[in-house]
């Protein structure tokens, strides 16, 4: 590993998680040299960069979520990124794509009227979606939709749960797909969407959310 990069994971506050699989792992739909700039440069970029702007403000102390709650400008955007990218990373697994099973599934087809349309939605969003940014699957208190931000932005900021991201910036796609956004996509959805982890988040979104917690009793 290069030393810039163990210099990263290093930092005396905001850590780079470690990617949860290898580099090579999510082949052929994200290509090793995609993944491996995209962690070791992009994201850890934003953390080396988010580092260096709060080092002795009072920041320093905060975790990154309510950073992200309070903060605006260079500081929102580079805490953001890395809430956004180490939600990425998880919202993928080698074995992924299939649809959900059980109470998940319900939700989706309660809230989409199917899975199908539900995969439609989220590649329509995610080609529709202009520039950079980030496409979602999120619960809030009515229950499932999805919903792109652009540049930085995320759900946190609008009382919504993440469920599971793409990111939508070119730099997650273009050497594999080059300006083909949609592929790229499709691949995600069809062979990469990890499931249990949309599961989890769902789940603790339920028993965090009054509205939710009401309705299922
Ligand atoms: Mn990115």
């Amino acid at each position: 590993m290069a030393r810039e990069l163990l210099s990263v994971l290093a930092m005396e506050h905001f850590a780079l998680k470690p990617l949860p699989y290898g580099q090579r792992a999510l082949e052929p739909h994200v290509g090793r040299k995609t993944v491996a700039l995209h962690y070791e440069k992009h994201h850890a970029g934003y953390v080396k960069k988010l580092n260096e702007l709060v080092t002795g403000k009072p920041e320093a102390t905060e975790s990154l979520e309510s950073m992200i709650r309070s903060s605006e400008g260079a500081i929102f955007n580079n805490a953001a990124q890395i809430w956004n990218h180490d939600f990425y990373w998880r919202s993928m697994h080698p074995d992924g794509g299939g649809a959900p099973e059980g109470a998940l599934n319900e939700a989706i087809v309660g809230n989409f009227g199917s899975f199908e349309r539900l995969r439609d939605e989220f590649l329509e969003a995610g080609a529709g979606h202009f520039g950079s940014g980030w496409l979602w699957l999120v619960s809030h208190r009515d229950g499932l939709r999805i919903t792109t931000t652009p540049d930085a932005d995320l759900p946190l900021r609008y009382g919504e749960n993440a469920l599971l991201c793409a990111d939508l910036w070119e730099h997650a796609y273009y050497l594999d797909y080059h300006n083909e956004r949609a592929r790229y996509l499709e691949a995600f959805f069809d062979h990469l969407t990890n499931w249990e982890f949309a599961q989890a988040n769902w789940s603790n979104a339920a028993v965090n959310t009054p509205m939710l917690r009401r309705a299922s009793r």
